[in-house]
């Protein structure tokens, strides 16, 4: 497979990578502005204030004080009016919450703070607790109240700001609670996810006299997705993309594979059918296209390739058709194309497989003999001059011709032996043509003797 085309194959796979760069650099956009958002913003916020839930003011005259609470609606705003009188050992107003809706109340486990902004006009300090009821599941009993969990912050005081924030892990079970119900130990730890009462208890420090507290705004502050879950989130998204894309690149990378190794399938085939191509050309090179038989060129090639021919003894018979030329000038030279195909013919179905008959030009014809002496050669070429006689030819031709006979001699070049051979073709066309002469009749006795 060429450079080029390698590359090109793998195109798709580095397109992949490139991808893979805008895939993973957004990723990591999105994982850093996730991350910053969360930190920064993504608040959830809830009012519990307002006229979400019903809420009521309770003074200690429950409880044989002499305080008296009012609660007033301002629009969003809570006006809590509270006359203390020092009467009860701990006088107090306390304004309740009522989350609870259906059988639930309010999850604030997934919350972080409670913020309140408020407003205090009076002569005491305007110092409060906030406590909430939880309904424990597996513990509280709907109709025995002091199974509800209490848990509370104390000690609240309001800053000149007039906001109040307070973490939810600074709730604590109250004592006095854990006292009375004696909780067992998977239930004594603060647990927020289902408040279903709150109240915020005033007592302004002790301080007699008219005190009026304004709650604008009481509110759950958290995040739309906490940190935590953010994380393994992102996380789970990382992995995600990271083993999908993997799996793209995997199949994309048989798919190359399989689609190289098709490519280089095709490429052997091409290769081996330029290589028969190549080899038919070569072959055409040595081969006559007239007659199909070999030409001078395909006999040189034969003779080196092929020890064999070079035998002892080894004879070389030379054929030239007698008269040609005439058959030409009467019939035509179709015609006589036709019996230069026809005469080829017949010599090759009389002569051995291990015999080479070639086209030595115009109408002469050599034949090497490997293994055959001159006697032996002669023979041969009286066959075959019979099998001449025997054929049908064309417009009832006669066709004969004439063969010279010679042996090759070891000492001598191959050249020598075709030399002798026309000299006896010579002969064979002085004394009269349709003949087989032998160059040298010694040659022939003795082999004729052997
Ligand atoms: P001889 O008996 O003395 O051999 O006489 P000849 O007519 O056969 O010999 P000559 O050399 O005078 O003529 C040979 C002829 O063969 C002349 C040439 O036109 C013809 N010839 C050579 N090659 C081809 C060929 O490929 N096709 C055809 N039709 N004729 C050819
Ligand atoms: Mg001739
Ligand atoms: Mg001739």
């Amino acid at each position: 497979m060429s450079a080029s085309s390698a590359e090109s194959s793998l195109q798709p796979v580095v397109r992949l990578l490139g991808y893979a760069r805008y895939v993973f650099g957004g990723l990591l956009v999105v994982t850093i502005a996730l991350l910053v958002w969360q930190h920064f913003g993504m608040e959830k916020v809830v009012e519990l204030a307002g006229n979400h839930y019903p809420v009521k003011l309770e003074d200690d005259r429950s409880e044989g004080g002499a305080s008296q609470g009012r609660l007033e609606r301002k629009g969003q705003d809570l006006v809590i009016h509270c006359h203390i009188v020092k009467k009860a050992s701990w006088p107090y107003c306390k304004l309740d919450f009522d989350f609870l809706k259906g059988a639930k109340g309010v999850d604030m486990s997934r919350f972080e703070n409670i913020v309140i902004e408020a407003h205090y006009e009076g002569p005491g300090v305007p110092k409060f607790g906030l406590a909430v009821s939880e309904v424990e599941d597996g513990f509280t009993r709907l109709d025995q109240w002091q199974t509800y969990k209490i848990e509370q912050v104390e000690s609240l005081g309001l800053p000149s700001s007039g906001r109040v924030l307070v973490p939810l892990d600074w709730f604590s079970v109250a004592q006095w609670w854990k006292d009375m119900a004696k909780p067992p130990v998977e239930h004594a730890a603060v647990n927020l996810d289902n408040i279903v009462y709150a109240n915020l208890a005033f007592n302004f420090g002790g301080v007699e006299g008219e005190h009026v507290f304004t709650i604008h705004s009481l509110r759950l502050h958290g995040k739309l997705i906490n940190r935590a879950d953010l994380l393994m989130g992102l996380v789970a998204l990382w992995v995600l993309c990271t083993v999908g894309w993997l799996a793209i690149l995997t199949l994309s990378l048989r798919t190359q594979l399989q689609e190289s190794k098709a490519a280089i399938a095709l490429l052997r085939e091409v290769n081996k059918a330029l290589e028969l191509e190549a080899r038919d050309l070569a072959g055409q090179a040595h081969i006559d296209p007239l007659t199909g038989v070999l030409n001078r060129q395909g006999l040189r090639a034969a003779l080196m390739s092929t020890s064999s021919l070079l035998s002892e003894p080894m004879a070389v018979i030379f054929i030239d058709i007698d008269h040609f030329k005439s058959i030409n000038d009467t019939h035509g030279h179709g015609v006589g194309d036709d019996v230069l195909r026809k005469f080829a013919n017949v010599i090759a179905s009389g002569i051995r497989s291990s015999d080479r008959l070639v086209r030595w030009g115009g109408e002469e014809f050599l034949i090497v003999c490997p293994m055959t002496n001159v006697y032996q050669g002669r023979i041969l070429a009286d066959n075959l001059r019979h099998a001449l006689h025997q054929h049908a030819w064309p417009a009832d031709l006669r066709v004969t011709a004439s063969f010279g006979v010679a042996q090759h001699h070891q000492q001598d070049e191959v050249g020598v032996v075709i030399k002798h051979a026309d000299e006896a073709l010579y002969r064979a066309k002085q004394t009269g043509r349709d003949r087989v002469c032998a160059h040298n009749p010694e040659d022939v006795i003795a082999a004729a003797a052997a």
